[in-house]
């Protein structure tokens, strides 16, 4: 898998302000916003401000500050989401893992009962 990052990007242009979209948390770390085609009855979207292609290429390439920052801004996110009957988080990573956008996301999905992961 190839660290390349392309700035063109649709998460790209978010960051940049290119593009609107549902903001729910914004800090020097991390992006949050809803997704434009919800899976669940809450859907959003936690994205790192570095050019990360993946998980991989975060965790083998962010600084510690930003790994630490973006963590807790996903548990910033989760508990102000008022998911009081539980979430899933989920990282889609390349085209096996259904990844479609390359810059590093972290799916937030919840409001109602995901099930089970099947095989
Ligand atoms: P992936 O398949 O890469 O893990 O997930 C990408 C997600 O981004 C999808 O759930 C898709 O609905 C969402 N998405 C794609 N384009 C946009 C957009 O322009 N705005 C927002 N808010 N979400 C987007």
């Amino acid at each position: 898998m190839t660290d390349r990052y392309d700035d063109q990007n649709i998460f790209a242009r978010i960051l940049r302000g290119e593009i609107p979209n549902k903001t729910v948390h914004e800090d020097d770390w991390a992006l949050a916003f809803e997704d434009v085609a919800p899976k669940a009855t809450v859907h959003i979207l936690v994205i790192p401000k570095g050019p990360y292609v993946d998980y991989g290429h975060f965790a083998r390439e962010a600084s510690d500050d930003e790994i630490l920052g973006f963590t807790r801004a996903l548990g910033q996110v989760c508990e102000q989401a008022g998911l009081e009957g539980g979430y899933r988080v989920v990282a889609n990573t390349g085209a096996d893992g259904g990844q479609e956008v390359p810059h590093f996301h972290l799916h937030i999905l919840g409001g109602e009962a995901i099930g089970p992961i099947r095989a």
